[in-house]
């Protein structure tokens, strides 16, 4: 596997970053996760445009233009001759000393990786998931808004931690007011009499690029699509409920603590968008 590693492709062997770096010290740094389908990677602009205003937010400075970024993206798609692939697009404010002090990191360490996709099982799509709500609140936007796409990613992975603890695979996140917000890694969505509903970003959520095309596909089929504040009574009581994100696409979600939702089944709505949201990736992406 070859790596995209500040400016040159280099073995996944040789692919090493400092142990000064302050992505690995202290979680300086921001990232994506971009996937390709057959040829086609998939909302590249999107990706690529967040990924720069999570660094802007930080006043990290990524050394080229999103352009140029574009083509290192399909560029390491070539080398490695992939047509379906996860993508990870990191920079890290990289090498500095030991202190927190980000004047003293030289230059951005950048980074891509591409690799094979690691789907998830069938199972999941067909069966759906049961969730968990978690003590473990969302980070509050005050303090390190959920929009970032930050390298650090301990609240998410506390979160999950009690997940898999209680025996789940995924967790609900709650804002400290209560509010849904999202789950590890994914974004929430509910159905209720022809309405798509899903937490608006203030409240503590990314604004996940699949969440976004999910949201237009539902106006296509005619959904009325809100973000609007959710509370766990509203999770309970929909008729569908999923998730959203670019590895895992849209996961039916059929109980939640212990409640069923709708018919406890992956419901025909979910079906319809997952659909649509298939026929996307054949069209919708960057070809390289
Ligand atoms: N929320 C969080 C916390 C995430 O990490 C992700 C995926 N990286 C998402 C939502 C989904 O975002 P996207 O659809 O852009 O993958």
């Amino acid at each position: 596997m070859r790596i995209y590693l500040n400016g040159k492709f280099v073995n996944s062997h040789e692919a090493r970053v400092s142990v000064f770096d302050h992505g690995l010290l202290y979680g300086d740094g921001v990232f994506e996760g971009i996937r390709s389908y057959d040829g086609l990677v998939f909302k590249l602009r999107e990706h690529i445009q967040r990924l720069y205003e999570s660094a802007h937010t930080l006043m990290l400075k990524i050394p080229m233009e999103q352009a140029e970024l574009v083509n290192v993206v399909k560029q390491t798609l070539r080398v490695n001759q992939l047509r379906n692939a996860y993508i990870r697009l990191v920079v890290t404010r990289g090498e500095g000393d030991l202190g927190l002090d980000p004047r003293k990191c030289g230059r951005p360490t950048v980074f891509v990786i591409a690799d094979k996709i690691e789907l998830y099982p069938k199972k999941l799509y067909e069966e759906g998931l049961a969730l968990i709500t978690v003590a473990t609140q969302r980070n509050v936007p005050e303090a390190l808004n959920p929009q970032i796409k930050s390298l650090n990613y301990l609240n998410n992975i506390l979160a999950k931690i009690e997940a898999i603890t209680a025996g789940y695979e995924e967790a609900i996140m709650l804002s400290p007011s209560g509010y849904v917000t999202e789950c590890t890694g994914e974004n929430l969505f509910i159905v209720k009499d022809k309405q798509l509903l899903t937490p608006p970003p203030y409240i503590g959520v990314l604004r996940g690029i699949t969440r976004q095309a999910v949201m237009e596909l539902g106006k296509e089929l005619r959904l009325q699509v809100r973000e609007e504040l959710l509370t766990r009574h509203d999770l309970f009581n929909a008729q569908e409920c999923f998730l959203t994100g670019t590895a895992a696409e849209i996961v039916p979600v059929v109980k939640i603590d212990g409640r069923a939702i709708g018919a406890g089944a992956p419901g025909a709505i979910t079906k319809k968008l997952q659909r649509a949201f298939h026929q996307l990736t054949k069209t919708a992406g960057i070809r390289y």
